[in-house]
């Protein structure tokens, strides 16, 4: 279908540059029934009051790819403060790049306002606002639609699509690039990753998903580029880092993001570990993003914890060596090496402390989960983080960091009845280091922070 329309427009050498290509009913592959109950009445409801009003952005992209649309994102030239009063369930969200939140029944639709360039350097600041390297740090100045669209990332990411009249507005002409599968960033590449830095991140993200490759330009910039990602604050990296790896495509995305120098950015530590040591912990990483993508795939949770205890563990592994030629025993090197790495990791990446607190838990048990002799297999399995624990000794294991009996050992005596469990527990022999007093700690013990 895409080819076939995509031709169609070649074939009668219609203008690119001027104004959008217009897809009518039957050009291509959506329909109003496709799009979200809540999506459509926001877009009727803001056209009856007199505004533009379109789909846009991914769910159109998603739709003429026939794929399923994660969101529904409205564009409108209503400002925020319209929007808000036109919908009582809606509220005004974010300061550099303002949207309003309109709930629907279940659903969050977010309508956005139609954003134009700004260079003008009297505009208020609350509106308006770059960095010395070109940063937006506000993006608040409204314009129209053709500006709009000269404002997205990516030409796949400007199509506006109008339900009342089933018609899919090309602004970027995104249309021959969806057909040969490219992501082409619209404008100048270096100029635009830089007013945004997270749009590398996007770009990588959407290729993993899609399975596109990066247009020539739009791939090199980055090499220009990469580095002002440090720049952006922590807490949105956060954000950014669980849509690329918790989206069904972790492994593809992190070797794009190595690919791309980017990965060392968003986790220097394990950046640096791996280029130490890419055979045991190359093959860890990959291991957990394996399962990663597996288990979402199959509709299982993921939580973040496991995976930044996953994606941390190389660097963690590397502090703690450090630790424990300092003879400090191993409990404590390991503490003061998980201090250490969720320190640093958190001045790039802020990972709040709902995760980092079980991230270290799980770092812990792994030195625990060994020791099973008396009670301490039954108490062991009564703790919370018992399971996720487990389950990070068996990816070890599966990477070939450590021999495979523990985890079979562990695996069996889950489902064992309780003589079978006793049984197993009386046949473990202490190893004789571990009945050794520990050795005090070279320095007084400090609690250690996140
Ligand atoms: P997804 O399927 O992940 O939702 P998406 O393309 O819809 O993909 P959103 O983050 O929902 O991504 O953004 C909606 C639209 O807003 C994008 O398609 C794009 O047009 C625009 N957009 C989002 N982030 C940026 C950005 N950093 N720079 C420019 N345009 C952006
Ligand atoms: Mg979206």
């Amino acid at each position: 279908m895409l080819k076939k329309i995509s031709k169609f427009f070649r074939r009668n050498n219609l203008d690119t540059t001027k104004g959008p290509h217009i897809l009518r009913s039957g050009q291509h592959a959506l329909s109003p029934q496709k799009i979200s109950s809540g999506a459509r009445k926001v877009v009727e409801q803001l056209s009856r009051d007199g505004y533009q009003a379109y789909l846009v952005g991914g769910c159109v992209r998603d739709l003429m790819m026939e794929l399923k649309p994660k969101d529904f994102d409205v564009a409108t030239d209503a400002t925020p403060e319209q929007v808000k009063q036109l919908f009582k369930r809606s509220r005004i969200i974010g300061r550099r790049f303002q949207i309003v939140h309109v709930r629907m029944g279940p659903e969050i639709i977010e309508v956005t306002t139609f954003r134009a360039h700004h260079t003008d350097k009297k505009i208020h600041r609350d509106k308006a606002q770059r960095s010395a390297k070109g940063m937006l740090l506000r993006d608040n100045i409204f314009g129209s639609i053709d500006e709009d669209a000269s404002r997205r990332d990516f030409t796949m990411n400007a199509f506006y699509y109008r339900p009342q009249d089933n018609s899919v507005y090309d602004y970027a002409n995104g249309l021959p690039d969806i057909e040969q599968r490219l992501i082409r960033i619209i404008g100048n590449p270096t100029d635009r990753y830089r007013e945004d830095p997270v749009r590398m991140l996007r770009a990588v993200r959407f290729a993993a998903k899609l399975g596109f490759k990066l247009e020539e330009n739009t791939a090199n910039a980055i090499s220009k580029t990469y580095q002002l990602l440090a720049d952006i604050p922590p807490a949105r990296l956060f954000d950014e880092v669980l849509k690329l790896l918790i989206n069904g495509h972790a492994l593809a995305t992190f070797h794009l993001l190595r690919q791309y120098q980017l990965f060392g950015i968003l986790f220097p530590a394990t950046e640096d570990a791996l280029a130490k040591d890419p055979g045991y912990y190359l093959r860890f990483v990959e291991q957990a993003l394996t399962n990663t993508d597996k288990r979402i795939r199959s509709g299982k949770h993921v939580t973040p914890a496991f995976l930044f205890a996953a994606l941390l563990w190389p660097a963690l592994k590397e502090w703690e060596q450090q630790y424990t030629k300092q003879d400090d025993s191993p409990i404590y090197s390991l503490q003061k090496a998980a201090g250490e790495v969720a320190t640093r990791q958190c001045q790039r990446v802020a990972i709040p402390r709902r995760f980092t607190l079980p991230m270290r838990e799980i770092w812990e048990l792994q030195l625990r989960l060994p020791r099973r002799a008396g009670s301490q297999a039954f108490r062991l399995m009564e703790n919370k983080r018992f399971r996720a624990g487990y389950d990070f000794l068996l990816l070890r294991e599966d990477a070939g960091e450590i021999e495979s009996e523990l985890g079979q050992w562990w695996t069996i005596f889950q489902d064992a009845d309780e003589g079978k469990q006793q049984e197993m527990v009386n046949a473990i022999q202490q190893p004789k280091s571990k009945r050794r007093r520990r050795k005090k700690p070279s320095q007084p013990k400090k609690p250690v922070h996140d």
